[in-house]
């Protein structure tokens, strides 16, 4: 995973953004023929989006399993093309995140997102016949999107609801309404040319609570999939409809005495910086045991990151970040580490990813899902001590958890014990997600409904075809 570090990752965005050039000037020139008519999936009213993407998937559902792998891989082409634009306003428009980071993300959900080779057949047969089931797709699904991950969600939900055969509403974070219309024009560009259906993929100009209740509720969304915090995800569950849930998480990081504690600590830092700490697999806290504590918090500062040792500051370090209910202050989520130092009157190396500091296990920054690039530290007497404070700091999200350790019956027990969706062993986070590492990707992990890593199965319904008394050759 350390072909991952900081320093690789500004250079494999410099050679993509190179790769890319001759591509956007490409999509710069199809840009200026675009027919003032037609509406590229961006409605003004969310019932008209809505009716237009059930008639979409409708005429989807007459088109060749060919041309669905067609219209998936045009769709990853054009995104790929326009990857800098997406990347760059995501960040500039909800004003969190790192770009360089976003093309990374972007890139990961564009490329390692499974299309229809993800919807495998089960057959039975015997004397009986054959009787076969098939993943069938759910229809028109709903898909509310967060703004931590606004491109990236778009991208990952579209390739998978697209290639089991749905069409899809969005219904983004108002902060992220802009680039969102951009992804979705862009998709539908790109399903055009390939002969596509018009609006498979649609959204609204403003998006709201009021539209998002719309969506919620309307008779012919069959599915809802929610990617965000718990209020949201508990809406969805209410919605009387088959819902996906991706809800908050709060990843806890446990480094025991027999870890590579100099590669713990770059792989920490590698992942909780990674966005800015946006992602909901980032480290968010760390338990290490007193052995290796000192160490590990010694090669953090010397990679990347800063302790904060003085109390006062660390005090005003809290005042600032969250409110009076010891709630986060969305003004400083995704920030970089010296904007946040900055607004303490303090100003650092731009190259100081993350803030860390030694805190007690009760620490709002330890219990509150911050992401920011501030990482609270506990230390603890021995590997039981720090798996059972993990257990309880993860918050029984079920969402993610990681372990810097060479002992295999630590990392089991913590594996167990945590029951998380994803369990990352001596690497950072992002190995979740399939960042250098096998598996395939996503940015919708529905921990709450335990779908897990959502791809283009998770959209289907198991359907059954039954074919009496002949076609078996056993
Ligand atoms: P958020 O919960 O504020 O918003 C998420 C989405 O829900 C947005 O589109 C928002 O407009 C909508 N929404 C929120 N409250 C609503 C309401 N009352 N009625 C209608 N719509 C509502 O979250 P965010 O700040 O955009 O994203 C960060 C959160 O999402 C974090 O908690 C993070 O852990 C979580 N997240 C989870 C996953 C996952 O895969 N499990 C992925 C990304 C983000």
């Amino acid at each position: 995973m350390n072909d991952y570090n900081v320093l690789d990752i500004e250079k494999m965005v410099r050679s993509i953004v190179k790769d890319m050039k001759m591509e956007m000037v490409k999509s710069k020139e199809d840009e200026s023929k675009d027919d003032e008519s037609d509406s590229f999936g961006i409605f003004e009213d969310m019932n008209e989006a809505i009716k237009a993407a059930a008639l979409s998937q409708r005429l989807y559902l007459r088109y060749s399993l060919k041309k669905r792998s067609e219209i998936v891989n045009s769709i990853r082409v054009e995104l790929l093309k326009n990857i800098e634009q997406l990347s760059k306003m995501g960040v500039e428009e909800t004003g969190m995140g790192r770009y360089e980071d976003k093309i990374l993300k972007n890139k990961l959900a564009i490329e390692k997102s499974p299309g229809i080779e993800d919807l495998k057949p089960e057959v039975d047969t015997g004397d009986g016949g054959l009787t076969l089931y098939e993943m069938s797709p759910f229809g028109v699904i709903g898909s509310i999107t967060p703004s931590t991950n606004p491109t990236e969600t778009v991208i990952c939900n579209t390739i998978g609801m697209l290639a089991a055969g749905n069409s899809v509403v969005f219904s983004p974070h108002p902060s992220a309404k802009k680039v969102t219309a951009l992804i979705v024009k862009i998709i539908n560009k790109a399903i055009e040319k390939v002969d596509g259906p018009k609006n498979l993929v649609v959204t609204v100009k403003e998006p709201s609570i009021e539209n998002t209740n719309l969506m919620l509720a309307h008779e012919k969304v069959n599915m809802i999939c929610a990617t965000g915090g718990p209020g949201i995800v508990k809406i969805a569950l209410s919605s009387g409809k088959k819902a996906i849930g991706a809800g908050a998480g709060n990843p806890p990081v446990v480094v025991d005495e027999t870890a590579d504690v100099e590669k713990a600590a770059i792989d920490i830092i590698d992942g909780c910086s990674f966005d800015n700490n946006l992602p909901c697999i980032a480290e968010k806290e760390v338990i290490v045991v007193d052995k290796v504590a000192d160490k590990l918090m010694e090669c953090m500062a010397n990679y990347c990151a800063m302790k904060i040792t003085d109390i006062k500051l660390l005090n005003k370090l809290e005042k600032l970040v969250l409110n009076e209910k010891g709630k986060i202050n969305k003004k400083f989520v995704g920030k970089n580490a010296d904007y946040i130092m900055e607004h303490l009157g303090i100003k650092i190396d731009p190259r100081i990813r993350v803030i860390f500091a030694e805190v007690d296990k009760d620490h709002p920054f330890a219990v509150e899902e911050l992401m920011m690039p501030i990482l609270p530290i506990i230390r603890v007497a021995n590997v039981d001590r720090a798996i059972e404070l993990a257990i309880k700091l993860e918050n029984g999200n079920r969402h993610t958890a990681i372990m810097h350790s060479k002992n295999i019956d630590n990392l089991s027990k913590f594996a167990k014990d945590v029951q998380t969706t994803i369990f990352v062993k001596n690497a950072p986070s992002y190995a979740g997600i399939g960042f250098g590492t096998e598996g395939h990707s996503t940015f919708t992990i529905a921990g709450p409904t335990g779908e897990g890593l959502t791809s283009a199965k998770t959209f289907t319904r198991k359907r059954r075809c039954v074919l009496a008394d002949t076609f078996s050759i056993k």
